[in-house]
């Protein structure tokens, strides 16, 4: 079966600015010690709007977000939650884009179904791979989680040397969401037999029993 990723919304929606390594709290809560008496800082949780200084960082991160911008190109970025290990894939190459319904995605996340992307070796490259952790959960077959932060983001295949990164890590903008979303859009629901929710709750992407064109079509008569 395919790989995985948990979307968990409740990171999305704290995340103010979510490159590789660099995750941000919407407000910052900055606490010190004066003594043994604990202080927050609520200039900084709340500066006043003429001295926002974070307003031209923003900017200025968002110049740079957009002159990188991986929608223009083939490339995304990508990372755990705590951005130890990074990877980039070439995402013209991918060969599956899917919401995958298996038990193993299932158990292994947390979640009802992951979002999956498959990637000849090829095409993917890591960094702090060696801060992954590895267990064989089928034979020839490793899930990769991060050592340091827990978070699962991918499973790769020793004989189809294929990974699958699971959608949870792909960088985000301000707001959250996925740069570069259209390039890796799912096409269908996969392994839709263990599916914990109905199909009309899902949209109107075609549902497979297992793999797109290689299973069953649940969706039509
Ligand atoms: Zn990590
Ligand atoms: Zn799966």
């Amino acid at each position: 079966m395919p790989g995985l990723g948990c979307t968990s919304a409740d990171h999305e929606t704290q995340v103010e600015i979510a490159q590789p390594g660099q995750y941000r709290r919407k407000r910052p809560q900055v606490e010190c010690m004066q003594g043994s008496k604990r202080v927050v800082d609520n200039a900084h949780r709340h500066p006043p709007r003429s001295f926002r200084i974070l307003d031209v960082a923003k900017v200025a991160t968002l110049i740079a977000i957009t002159m990188s911008d991986p929608k223009s190109s083939d490339y995304m970025n990508g990372s755990c939650f705590c951005g130890l290990i990074k990877w980039k894939a070439d995402v013209s190459k991918i060969t599956l884009s899917a919401y995958c319904h298996c038990t193993f995605c299932q158990r292994t996340t947390g979640g009802p179904y992951v979002h999956t992307t498959h990637h000849p070796s090829s095409s993917i490259s890591f960094t702090g791979l060696e801060h992954a952790q590895s267990s064989e959960w089928k034979p020839r077959k490793h899930k990769k989680r991060c050592g340091e932060c827990g978070a699962p983001f991918a499973s790769y295949s020793m004989d189809r040397e294929n990974w699958s990164v699971w959608s949870s890590g792909w960088q985000r903008d301000h707001d959250g969401m996925i740069i570069g979303w259209e390039r890796i859009r799912p096409t269908c629901h996969q392994f839709a037999g263990t599916m914990q929710m109905s199909v009309k709750e899902l949209g109107e992407l075609p549902v497979y029993e297992g793999y797109e064109g290689k299973s069953k079509r649940l969706d039509q008569n």
